[in-house]
């Protein structure tokens, strides 16, 4: 088996309790696993009657209380009961692994780090040298799933190493290396659709649940895309009106109300922002983001671009959408770096690195924490013209040009 890591994965350790700025152990479901919810069911005094209340015996939900849905263990220290009392052994697998997460991909468990918690988020933020991925090899066999798309899997890990490249390739301006793997996914997306549809058109692919391979054309010019962008200076115009990308994202935020909120003051600052938007006017947000990219940096953008990149890229396998991948991870970029934008505005023109994490991993939760908004923000990708591809690269335009 294969183990996939960026290098600071091991070192992540949780402060917890009043350290840690925003405990991940409330506004979200927590689910307690079958295996540990029958030790959990032998717990006896005080502790034990909490549980059997508090969790429920057939989801293994745990009913969360108060205004801010906080876990029925997480004790006013902002410390968990459960691992107070019986130790870290007792949690469940979430608690335990989190904010770790791996994705499985047939003999490859892809690990990363999410920046949903703080503290990754402000390390992440924080940090200057490239992130690399880190690779481990081990002798666990997993078994063959026939259902499993290794050819695809194969040629989205190589599409997506290069993609990385380009990602920290810091000769060129962020917005630039966005535009670069937007316009590279949306020409490998062609030859991925192709693939499809012989999958579709074959009925012996069907019945035995085989999956083509890419042809060795299709394979060739893959890799000539690669080559070819990873050197180009991809030409962006400069003729993008400031009224024209303010609509956009303000339309982008607008589509983020459409999801579930999991904080409940979400909506109502999302909110507060497209209000403040639609009454500003057009050369005071030109020259205000002016003045707020020289605020920011292009490294900041470009952890927060890799992060979602690494993540995203192969989880394609499971449905054929790269470009929805690639977009997903442009378009949350952009997004947080507008919210950056929208509280130093708030903040009298004032950043500090725990504002750039708060709104990022605010953003990360409302978007990844809840398995149907993940879904949702996804299939907008693939379908709502508010996240087109011409409308991610004249918005990456106009920045390249601040
Ligand atoms: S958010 Fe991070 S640091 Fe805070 S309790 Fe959760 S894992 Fe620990």
């Amino acid at each position: 088996m294969y183990y996939y890591y960026p290098d600071y994965f091991d070192s992540f350790r949780c402060v917890g309790g009043v350290k840690c700025p925003d405990s991940c152990c409330h506004i979200w479901q927590i689910t307690v696993d079958k295996k540990t919810l029958k030790k959990y069911n032998k717990v006896k005094g005080e502790l034990g009657r909490r549980m059997r209340k508090k969790i429920d015996k057939k989801t293994g939900n745990i009913v969360p209380h108060g205004k801010e849905n906080r876990c029925e263990f997480l004790n006013d220290d902002n410390l968990c009961d459960i691992v107070l009392q019986l130790g870290e052994n007792y949690l469940c697998h979430t608690c335990h692994t989190h904010p770790r997460h791996e994705e499985v991909y047939h003999n490859v468990r892809e690990r990363s780090l999410a920046i949903t918690c703080p503290i990754v988020c402000k390390e992440l933020l924080m940090r200057e040298s490239h992130v690399t991925i880190q690779i481990k090899k081990d002798n666990k066999i997993d078994f063959f799933d026939r259902y499993f798309d290794n050819s695809l899997y194969a040629q989205l890990s190589y599409i997506r190493d290069n993609m990385l490249s380009i990602v920290q390739d810091r000769q060129f301006a962020i917005f630039k290396r966005m535009a670069l793997i937007l316009v590279i996914s949306h020409y490998i997306q062609r030859h991925i659709n192709k693939r499809q549809s012989r999958l579709r058109k074959s009925f012996i692919n069907k019945i035995f649940s085989s999956y083509p391979d890419f042809l060795p054309v299709e394979k060739k010019d893959i890799e000539k895309t690669l080559t070819t962008y990873s050197k180009m200076s991809i030409h962006m115009t400069d003729k993008i009106t400031t009224g024209f990308v303010k609509r956009s994202l303000t339309d982008m935020i607008f589509t983020l109300c459409t999801m579930e909120p999991l904080k409940n003051t979400w909506l109502p600052y999302l909110n507060s922002i497209i209000n403040i938007r639609t009454q500003m006017e057009d050369e005071e947000y030109n020259i205000c983001q002016k003045e707020f990219n020289r605020e920011i940096t292009d490294i900041q953008l470009e952890q927060l671009l890799f992060y979602f990149v690494y993540l995203y890229c192969c989880t394609a396998t499971y449905d054929g959408f790269l470009l929805a991948k690639i977009k997903m991870a442009v378009a949350n970029t952009l997004l947080i770096r507008e919210l950056w934008f929208m509280r130093w505005l708030e903040d009298n023109k004032v950043l500090s690195v725990d504002t750039l994490t708060e709104m990022a991993h605010w953003f990360v939760r409302e978007v990844e924490n809840s398995d149907e908004n993940l879904e949702q923000w996804d299939s907008l990708m693939q379908r709502n013209p508010r996240f087109s591809l011409e409308i991610l690269i004249k918005i990456c335009s106009y920045f390249n040009y601040l």
